[in-house]
């Protein structure tokens, strides 16, 4: 729906329009309100939220128990910067480790810098305990990645937009095909030092790998002295049905790298979870940020945690989630080439035939349904995991009639 001249979300629009850089594509929607699985625009409209900020918002918009932690933290400290402690983040890095089986938390805010800690941690292992040449340290990723937005990642993305004119790229990244564990095999070198994967791939449009292609790549990890490193920033904290992706393949990864829902919607928090065997290379002044592990962020990451953890979120996610993607594969329509997904991550794939999702999307908003598009043909559906049946069928009557009229 094209917003008229008069309204008031005209006005926000053409002050964003005027005002912001124009790295975006948003739906023209002005949010001022939420609650749970809903949110209201200036003009009083109710929305399903079936994009939940890209899974930053698995808990729910402004869930209580998260609101609580963050303005009881708020009242007596917020930030002391890495140069002295805090009484909360030791805690947090504790609960962190305990729900996740890892030995060692280290605290960023923002998904890419989780990922660039990432990629520093191993490489340094690489260096310091494998043994690879100095410079030489190698990188596997899949094609259809996505990491982030920093040049060393963009750099070694497929996706030719992300990187198209911000060269020159950092060297040490190799790209396989995504979900052919044979070419991950072959790309291995001796100075491969880590494989950097998504379980399930979100930006890329939702693309679910082959059954057994993460216990397999995890498998010629160990045997060849190489740290599997699952990006489980969106699939993670229940969003794909379990904790974490990886468990649907009884998989531990090397390195876990969190972020999006571990602030609960209300601040960056994101972390790297691994052993002492690859964390220890870390030193005093060899890494840090002046955020990280702040007190507010910690407490708000110990509240989030905590209500995944409580509200048996996976159990929920991977029990709404089988149920909705059945009755949306029930849909008869002839736009609709395939439904994919894992939990309430799902992606619904419409034919090249029919055009780009887009539309489809907007269609949506108009009978109060926010989804977005991804990639050109995938129509995400990933609603905070408080939702429920009720909602959901809300949810699939509308879509049932867009993809039918
Ligand atoms: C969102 C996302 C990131 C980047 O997180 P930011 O907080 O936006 O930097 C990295 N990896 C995956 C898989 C993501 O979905």
């Amino acid at each position: 729906m094209t917003p008229s001249t008069q309204s008031p979300t005209r006005g926000y629009l053409d002050e964003v329009d005027s005002w912001s850089a124009r790295n975006y594509n948003p739906l023209p929607v002005v949010l001022d309100r939420a609650e749970g699985v809903w949110v209201w625009d200036v003009e009083g409209n109710r929305y399903l939220d079936m994009l939940a900020a890209y899974s930053a918002l698995n808990q729910g918009h402004r869930h209580p128990a998260i609101l609580q932690a963050a303005r009881e933290q708020m009242e007596k400290l917020t930030l002391t910067s890495r140069a002295f402690h805090n009484d909360q983040m030791g805690p947090f890095l504790r609960e962190l480790c305990q729900a996740t089986g890892f030995q060692r938390a280290l605290p960023m805010n923002t998904g890419a810098e989780a990922v660039e800690t990432a990629i520093k941690m191993v490489r340094k292992w690489g260096y310091t305990v494998k043994g690879v040449p100095k410079g030489k340290a190698e990188i596997i990723v899949c094609s259809g990645n996505f990491h982030g937005r920093t040049t060393t990642i963009v750099g070694f993305s497929s996706e030719e937009q992300y990187s198209s004119g911000f060269g020159p790229f950092a060297p040490g990244f190799t790209m396989v095909p995504y979900g052919d564990a044979r070419a991950f095999e072959e790309a291995i070198t001796e100075n491969t030092v880590g494989f950097l994967v998504e379980p399930i791939q979100g930006e890329g449009g939702v693309v679910v790998p082959p059954e057994g292609y993460l216990g397999c790549t995890a498998h010629m990890c160990r045997e060849r002295g190489i740290a599997f490193m699952a990006d489980e920033i969106q699939t993670g904290l229940g969003r794909a049905g379990q904790l974490f992706a990886c468990d649907w393949e009884d998989v531990q990864p090397d390195v876990l790298i969190v972020g999006k829902a571990l602030g609960g919607g209300v601040y960056p928090v994101s972390a790297v979870l691994a052993d002492t065997g690859l964390m220890d290379v870390f030193h005093p002044g060899d890494h840090g940020s002046t955020f990280g592990g702040n007190p507010l962020g910690a407490a708000v990451g110990r509240a989030s945690l905590r209500v995944i953890l409580d509200e048996e979120l996976p159990r929920r996610s991977r029990r709404l989630g089988r149920w909705f993607m059945d009755r949306l594969r029930a849909i008869e329509s002839p736009h609709v080439a395939e439904v994919r997904g894992k939990g309430l991550m799902i992606g619904l794939v419409i034919r090249d035939e029919s055009g780009p999702a887009r539309p489809f999307c907007e269609k949506l908003q108009d009978r109060g349904i926010l989804a977005k598009e991804t990639q050109r043909q995938v129509i995400r559906f990933a609603p905070p995991l408080v939702v429920d049946e009720e909602t959901l069928e809300y949810a699939l009557e509308h879509v049932t009639a867009v993809l039918t009229e």
